[in-house]
């Protein structure tokens, strides 16, 4: 039986009536790796003989008569800031070449709980910071639908480990778009979580108030089985974290009913700088949406034209802060030949950071200087209170907002890596969602001449994951886009 281009639903069943056992599973999964990933590139640190291990007392257990979860004995990748106790976690760094955590981010708990099979971790932008996974100090990660292409970025590894038929699911990190864009890019399901919704403890901080963890999946069941798994108020760990209403129960309320339901386009994403391309398609799903009983309607929301230099701002003020702790002293890299500590501090980080990751350290500091406060942070502050309130706004008229992800559809390796303005202008669909702390849900709606996939972004309310997924299925089931798997 082909194993690997089964959802991870249909394996849990497999699983559960004892058709295929979790060992012949992780065998399938890290045979792919094998035969794919060298022309890929989705792993920066594969854990075969672990997966294998976990696997096997999956296998025991559900021969002992276990009851086990949906997720016990699915392979699952993780995006490498994610903490993995006793694995290698680059953040694809230098600064983090040697790190291993010597303890689980809370998401890695609740997977372990779940029985997951954990099967690497998967490449990135240097801590997160880029749109097409060629900020990595580790290694270039290739589309799987076109090897010439980026995959998108931040989270590229983990969108292209989905679409490679590798691992039918892997977590990312959101920050400004990091799940979304790559899962445009490579044809999967992403989900942006409502700020809160899963919790942070262990995930290596960019910008602390905007990053949020979230799935990868090839359908839209998928990924609520994974966020069920995720999800979790963590009061003991992580302040930000809130109860989510769903907790746990996303994919048990799945329902693909869309009679009545509000869809606002809010006309500021479809106009000049979105490609002919993704603009039809987007729109086409519009009218998907109104045969199967939706009211769809134009909306504004003009303060997107000031969401990137927000983002910008406020992104990079947090990162010069959270990146602090990487001095050469506490982790990871130290530069050699240092004379005096000042000395160990300027060394390690010129030589242990890439060039994104100064840039934004740099304009972070600066924004954040005193004379520079008030004319820059400040004011973004106060922009992101308006953003968020003209969200609030609009959701008073629609349940969902439907968006382009990205202007584009994936972009040659190399072509936007001259000018990092161009590669910041691509973010301009995604950075709104984590200003105002919203979830968000991007799913395959096409492809472009060149058999690219387009993807569609669906917007909600603060703890509106439900309603996103549920729209995301009647697109899904309306349109036959799920399951897709880049041929390799
Ligand atoms: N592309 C955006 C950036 O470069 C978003 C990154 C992210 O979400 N981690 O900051």
């Amino acid at each position: 039986m082909e194993l690997m281009n089964k959802t991870a639903a249909e394996l849990s069943t497999l699983l559960a009536s004892k058709e295929i056992s979790a060992v012949e599973l992780a065998k399938a999964a890290l045979a792919r790796t094998e035969a794919v990933d060298s022309q890929v590139g989705a792993y920066i640190t594969t854990a075969g003989d672990a997966a294998l291990a976990a696997a096997e007392t999956i296998d025991k257990r559900r021969a002992a008569g276990d009851a086990l979860p949906p997720l016990a004995g699915i392979p699952v990748a993780i995006k490498d800031n994610i903490c993995t106790e006793g694995l290698l976690t680059t953040c694809a760094s230098r600064m983090l070449y040697n790190f291993v955590p010597p303890y689980n981010a809370t998401v890695m708990e609740k997977l372990a709980a779940q029985g997951a099979v954990i099967t690497g971790k998967c490449n990135m932008d240097e801590f997160a910071m880029g749109s097409s996974c060629e900020n990595s100090a580790m290694k270039i990660t290739h589309n799987p639908h076109n090897l010439g292409c980026v995959p998108g970025g931040s989270s590229g590894g983990s969108a292209a480990v989905v679409a490679s038929g590798q691992a039918p699911l892997s977590l990312g990190s959101d920050t400004g778009g990091s799940i979304r864009q790559p899962a445009a890019f490579c044809g999967v399901v992403g989900l942006k979580p409502t700020y809160g919704a899963v919790s942070r403890y262990g995930l290596i901080a960019f910008a602390s108030s905007l990053d949020q963890i979230g799935p990868f999946a090839r359908t839209v069941e998928d990924a609520a089985m994974l966020m069920d798994a995720v999800t979790g108020y963590d009061p003991a760990h992580d302040s930000t974290s809130a109860p989510a209403p769903f907790e746990g129960s996303l994919r048990k309320n799945l329902s693909p009913d869309m009679k009545g339901v509000r869809i606002g386009l809010p006309k500021e994403y479809f106009g000049a700088g979105i490609s002919d391309e993704v603009r039809e398609s987007v729109l086409a799903a519009a009218e998907t949406y109104k045969s199967l009983g939706a009211e769809v309607s134009e909306i504004s929301l003009p303060l997107v034209e000031y969401a990137l230099p927000v983002y910008y701002i406020l992104s990079s003020a947090e990162a010069s802060s959270n990146l602090a702790r990487f001095d050469g002293v506490k982790y990871g890299f130290r530069a050699e030949g240092c004379e005096e500590l000042l000395d160990i501090y300027v060394k390690s980080r010129s030589q242990g950071f890439g060039p994104e990751v100064q840039r934004r350290i740099m304009l972070g500091t600066y924004v954040l200087s005193s004379g520079y406060y008030d004319a820059y942070y400040k004011k973004a502050r106060a922009a992101q209170r308006k953003i968020r309130e003209e969200f609030a706004g609009a959701f008073e008229k629609c349940d969902v907002i439907l968006t382009p992800v990205a202007p584009t559809t994936a972009y040659e390796l190399g072509s936007r890596t001259a000018d990092p303005l161009e590669m910041y202008a691509g973010d301009i669909c995604t950075v709104s969602v984590n200003i105002a702390g919203l979830p968000a849900l991007v799913q395959p709606c096409g492809f472009d001449g060149g058999k690219l996939p387009i993807g569609m972004q669906l917007i909600g309310p603060r703890f509106g994951e439900q309603k996103l997924l549920n729209a995301g299925l009647a697109f899904e089931q309306a349109s036959g886009l799920k399951n897709i798997i880049a041929a390799l």
